[in-house]
Formats: C-alpha cells, structure tokens, sequence
C-alpha cells in the first residue's frame, strides 16, 4: 500500500492487500526459478515441488485431497467450470437469487431455476425443493457466503438435502475461503469455487475442489497441465502465493475473527453513538467484517464519493446511472425497501484494517450523513 498517502482501505470484499509473506515466497519463481513446471528437465524441478507442495498446503486448509485441488485463473473460471460443465452434461441446474454473476451469468446459458431468498438472504428452504422436483437429477449451485451482504448459507444441510434427492452440489465460497473455517467433508459437497485476492493472496489465481471421482468436463481444452483437467501452463508464482496467503490466514484464523469482529461492533456502536439511523443488511450469521449499511433517504454512490475524496475506500449496494439509481439484484432479492436500498454502502473490513482505521470511519460518516 501506498504509504505516503495513507488512506483508509475497507473494501476487502472486493479485493484484498496482497500478504508481505506470500509476495516474498512469489519472487523466486517469477524471475530465476521461471521454468516450465510439467517440463522433465532439472531445471523444472524446483517449480515442480513448489507446486505439489502449493497444491498439498490448499488442501490441507479445507480438509481435501491434493488431487482433488485444480488450479485456476480466479473465482470466475472455477464458477463457469462448473455452471458450463453441468450444461455440457445436460444437467438442469438450480441456484439462488444472490449469487455472483459469475454463477448467474453462465446460469442464462442452460436450463436453470432461481430460488429465492428471505429478507436476511438465506435460501428458502421450500422453494428449494420445489425446484429440486423438476428433474431426477442436476447440479445445485448456493454460494457458502454472499460477496454484498456477507450471509453465511447452511451450505451442510443444503448439501444434505441435494444429495438426498440425487443433485450435485457446488458452493461458491470465494467470500469465505480464508475467512471461515471450511472442511468440505463436513459440509458434503461435490465442489467448491475460490479465489486468493479475497484472502491477502494475488490476483488472477484461484481453485477449484472437485470430489475425487467426480467426472466433470473441463472448460479449458489444450495441454494436459492439473491431470488433463485444466490446460494452460501452470502459473507457479501466483499458485506458490495462493497458498502461502491462505496458509496464513489459516494459521491466525481465529485471531483474526475476533480482531475484525471487535472493529464491526466498533463500528456498529460508533454509528449509533453519532445518533446516525441505519439499518444493517444480511443474516447474524455473516462473514466478520462484510458489513452492507443502508441510510434512509440518502444515496449510496454519494456516500461513496464523499467518503473516497476523505480517504475512504468503500464499495456501494446501488450503483447511478444518469438516468435513476440501479439497485443490485442482492439487495432487490433480500426485498430491502427502495428507500434503504438507494442508500446503501458495503465497508467490509480486513485483517489490516485498525482501530484507527474505524474511529476516522465514522467521523466521516458523521460528517457525511450525521447530525455532526
Ligand atoms: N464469487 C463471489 C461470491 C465473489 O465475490 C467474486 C468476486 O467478487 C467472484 C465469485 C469472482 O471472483 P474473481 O474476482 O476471482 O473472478
């Protein structure tokens, strides 16, 4: 981060700080140790250990199999692996109202039913089996935790209740990989989307967990890189990051819930100290620190300028036109009235935000829509 101009960064849920410890572990294998990892010289041998051992550190960290870790270009490649790969097979494939458009998207391509959710953003149970009725068998698709309002699903019971009609299940837990603990024999599903910007890791790397014995078609054809199932020469530096930056994460997951967890109900009572009137959006079961505020009667884009000309970096639930307001289809799927949606922000906190950080949060806040 820019440290001569020191501003405020709360947007972790759009992306995060890359971690000092896994840019450093990156650098050996972007400029000396460069080769080609599926190559069978010696000089490929470092890249190649790097990558079993990336490989086996993913694992470990959601209780998976090494060979059930494939890597991909980011969250939105390991969601239309999947979402495509159920359509190549003719599956028909039910999903909720609130996932990623990069399960949405994909999902227009092929036969699809859209549950809805309740006003917190949890799946509604009776219309999920509603749509479980329309064929003998197909893919499920729920995200683990949503990206605008952080609602944890219960991802193990909906697992339970697809496998006992005969569905797949596939969650897209790019929000919660590295922010929750997650072991996917526990929560039974057959697939699991991630991505590593989300968790202090870079850019342009992510993972997908396939159940070891889960025939699924790959999306990318060419080389015969990840067992045939993902081609595309393997990007070491990023893949040795990833894991690195999860690992970490891992390592001081508890230590870190609590530190955000303290700075959101710093936050939280700030607010309401400042006699500031808001509503906070998602379920008591949230991931810690994505938290979606709405303002009545204020406006959420320029909330959002004001707060970037003071430093602030945070993300907004509406996004403006020149015409009228654009109220995002999560807000809309949680029925959030239009007079809370217009004004709506998401500040989502990281393991490097500070007490600091929160106190000049919401002075500008207060500034911004306060009393003062
Ligand atoms: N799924 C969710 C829930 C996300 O929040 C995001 C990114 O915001 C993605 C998928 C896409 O991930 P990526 O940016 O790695 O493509």
């Amino acid at each position: 981060m820019n440290q001569k101009k020191r501003y405020i960064y709360a947007d972790n849920a759009a992306t995060s700080p890359l971690s000092h410890k896994a840019y450093e572990a990156m650098v050996p294998f972007l400029v000396d140790e460069f080769g080609n990892a599926s190559q069978p010289y010696a000089f490929a041998r470092k890249p190649k250990k790097a990558l079993q051992e990336a490989r086996a550190m993913i694992a470990d960290s959601i209780g998976a199999l090494p060979e059930e870790i494939f890597f991909t270009s980011c969250g939105t490649e390991s969601n239309n692996w999947v979402i495509q790969g159920a359509f190549q097979q003719g599956l028909h494939v039910v999903t909720s109202a609130i996932e990623h458009h990069s399960i949405l998207r994909p999902c227009t391509l092929g036969d699809t039913t859209i549950v809805p959710v309740n006003n917190d953003g949890i799946v509604l149970r009776d219309e999920f089996c509603k749509a479980l009725e329309k064929d003998e068998r197909g893919l499920v698709s729920f995200m683990f935790a949503n990206n605008e309002i952080g609602t944890i699903e219960p991802v193990g019971e909906l697992a339970d209740v697809a496998h006992h009609n005969g569905w797949l299940f596939h969650t897209d837990a790019v929000q919660a990989v590295g922010h929750t603990a997650i072991n996917v024999h526990e929560i039974g599903v057959d697939m699991l989307s991630s991505s590593a910007h989300k968790f202090n890791g870079p850019k342009g790397i992510g993972f997908l967990y396939k159940r070891r014995g889960l025939e699924w078609p790959s999306l990318l054809l060419g080389g015969s890189q990840e067992s045939g199932h993902r081609a595309g020469t393997e990007n070491v530096a990023l893949i040795v990051g990833m894991a690195v930056a999860l690992q970490e994460n891992i390592d001081s997951l508890q230590e870190n819930i609590i530190h955000i967890q303290d700075l959101e109900e710093q936050l939280l009572h700030g607010l309401e100290k400042k006699d500031i009137a808001f509503h906070r959006n998602g379920s008591p079961n949230h991931i810690v620190g994505n938290i979606s505020l709405s303002f009545p009667d204020e406006d959420g884009e320029a909330i959002l300028h004001k707060m970037d000309l003071m430093g602030i970096n945070v993300s907004t639930g509406s996004a403006c036109d020149s015409k009228e307001t654009q109220i995002s289809h999560v807000l809309k799927a949680i029925h959030l009235k239009d007079k809370f949606a217009k004004g709506t922000i998401r500040v989502s906190l990281g393991r490097m935000n500070t007490v600091e950080d929160i106190d000049k949060i919401v002075s500008c806040m207060n500034k911004i829509i306060g009393k003062h």
